[in-house]
Parts: C-alpha cells; sequence; structure tokens
C-alpha cells in the first residue's frame, strides 16, 4: 500500500473497506477508507486517476437544478433564506480578512474556487468578487445572481496571476490530489500581500468518530484526503504558508454534516440529485425534516467545536515571506 499522502508515514492500514457512494449515489463501486496512524488522516486507498474523478459528481453538483431559460434557481424560498444565514461564519471570517486588508490599503478582489451556486458569493457581498467551478450548472447559477463567473479549477485556471487578495475554498481541498500544485496556483493568483481561506471536513472531530464509516465528511469517493485539523494546518505549512487564524464553528456545515450522516438521502443536493421534485409539499416535508434533525445537531456540533475538535476546520493563512 502507498505511504499516507499527508505526511508520507508507511504506518497506513485499511480502515474500513465496502464503502459506496452514500449521498449521491453516482456508482455502484465499493471503495476502501486508508487510515495513517501516525498523522490521523484518512484517504481512499486507491486514489482514482484525475480523468475518471468526473464521473463521480452529479451534473448540477452544490448548484441545485437551475431554471432552463434564466438559470435561477429552481429551488424554494425557504432552503435559499436558510442557506444566507448559514453562511454567517464564513461571511464573517472572511469578511474580517477583506476590513483588515482594506485598511492596509490593499485593494481587494476576491476568487471563490469551486463556488458551487454563488450563494457565499452574495452573502460576502463583494461585487467584484469572481466565482470558478467545474461544473456549468455553477457558472450559470452564480452568473444568474449577477457576479463573474469562469468554468475551471485551480490545476487549470483561467484567470491571471497576481489578480485576488483573497482566494477562498470551501470544502475543496479534500477533493484533490496531489495538494502542491494546487496549493501553488492558489499562490500564484494572489496580489502582493493577497491572503487564503480554506475549509475542509476534520476527521479529527467528535462526529466522526462518533458516526464512524457513515459520518458525512468522508464523503467516499469525492473525498480524496480527510484531513485532521493538525494535518491540514501542517500541510499548508509544508507548502509555504502560514496560518494566520483558524475557526472550527460552522453552523452551515456542522450540523448539516451530522444530518446527512444521519440521513443521506434527506441531504437537499443529494435528494435533488436522485430526482428528488424542488417544489411541493413532499420537497417541503423532506426539508423541513432534514433542517429539524440539522437543528436538533446544533447543540453537540457546537460543543465539539469549541473543544477544538469542530466537523470543519477553516483557516486563514497567507504565503510566507
Ligand atoms: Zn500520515
Amino acid at each position: 500500500m502507498s505511504p499516507c499522502p499527508v505526511c508520507n508515514s508507511t504506518a497506513v492500514r485499511i480502515r474500513w473497506t465496502g464503502l459506496g457512494d452514500r449521498s449521491f449515489a453516482t456508482t455502484a463501486e465499493l471503495f476502501d477508507l486508508a487510515q495513517c496512524d501516525d498523522c490521523g488522516s484518512r484517504f481512499l486507498a486507491d486514489i482514482p486517476p484525475l480523468e475518471e474523478l468526473g464521473r463521480y459528481y452529479p451534473d448540477d453538483y452544490w448548484a441545485g437544478p437551475t431554471d432552463q431559460a434564466t438559470h435561477k434557481q429552481a429551488q424554494g424560498g425557504l432552503l435559499e433564506a436558510y442557506r444566507r444565514f448559514v453562511l454567517r461564519d464564513h461571511v464573517r471570517f472572511c469578511g474580517n480578512v477583506l476590513k483588515a486588508q482594506r485598511a492596509r490599503g490593499v485593494a481587494v478582489r476576491v476568487l471563490d474556487v469551486g463556488c458551487g451556486d454563488g450563494s457565499f458569493l452574495e452573502a460576502l457581498g463583494e461585487k467584484n468578487a469572481i466565482g470558478m467551478d467545474l461544473g456549468m450548472a455553477a457558472v450559470w447559477a452564480v452568473r444568474a445572481r449577477g457576479f463573474r463567473a469562469v468554468r475551471g479549477t485551480l490545476s487549470d485556471c483561467p484567470l491571471a496571476d497576481g489578480s485576488f487578495s483573497m482566494v477562498t475554498a470551501f470544502h475543496f481541498l479534500e477533493h484533490v490530489h496531489p495538494v502542491g500544485p494546487i496549493l501553488e496556483a492558489a499562490k500564484r493568483l494572489l496580489a502582493k500581500d493577497g491572503e487564503v481561506v480554506f475549509q475542509v471536513p476534520n476527521a479529527a472531530s467528535w462526529q466522526a468518530k462518533l458516526l464512524g464509516r457513515r459520518w458525512h465528511g468522508f464523503d467516499v469517493p469525492r473525498h480524496l484526503i480527510d484531513y485532521t485539523a493538525a494535518t491540514f494546518r501542517r500541510t499548508l505549512e509544508k507548502h509555504g504558508f502560514q496560518v494566520v487564524a483558524e475557526n472550527q464553528q460552522c453552523l452551515r456545515d456542522n450540523p448539516t454534516t451530522f444530518a446527512t450522516s444521519v440521513a443521506p438521502r434527506l441531504f437537499p443536493p443529494s435528494r435533488l440529485a436522485r430526482g428528488g421534485k424542488a417544489e411541493g409539499l413532499g420537497a417541503t416535508v423532506a426539508n423541513l425534516t432534514y433542517l429539524a434533525l440539522t437543528v436538533a445537531a446544533m447543540p453537540f456540533t457546537w460543543f465539539e467545536a469549541a473543544c477544538g475538535r469542530g466537523a470543519s476546520v477553516m483557516v486563514h493563512a497567507r504565503p510566507r515571506r
């Protein structure tokens, strides 16, 4: 078996076998998840080659169905209002970075990599921000919100080097391997004094331990590497970043990761990708049930994050000079 892709240790073993795609059912294939006993990271035992990864993503992954004519999202207003509300941790954390940049006289310009439906860009409210995503449905959805969006990813980026004061990527880096060239590409896109905010699931969280192979943070087969908060920080440092701040409280992701682990078929993007309706009584019942599960998980997910074992970790870092 190949060594740990995070720390290079050979103390690796198969932790779980026979894991399927629980949330999107894109494949009937089963996968093994390996664990590194030195650093605690987990990873797909056989990481598929890059050109094969596309088939594990539904067409409108993280964008949801959009109206054919307007590309506006067909999802109900309730879900949209909920999304805006729960993005507050992302907006606060990134808003603080931008506020400090403005105080230093930096010209603020944001790129959100893996931008999905663009709800973060809209909530952040930076009009000249750009979204980038591999999915065309996401690109259209972001443009329908009034933002510039390009199709691409960091390793194949159509944007000019040195263009951005902040590059954000939420729940993106666990989908890529090897991560080194991706982090280098992010650095190249930064203007002088530019900074990054990255977020990944935390494999050392209490909910990961409690839920084991059912934990949605492993999201087999789309998550190739499952970092812990500690190994994620070390990975950034190894690739020339200085970590400035970290946050594990995340209202959007931590309770929903718990809820999705318990009821993967109720997770709205998953339900829609499986052909579920976006509107109507059935959709409302499903969304409200999922919301109730999410709200029920909030006290526990707040507590685990307060103890440094949150379900996700958001890191503010800058290239080391
Ligand atoms: Zn390791």
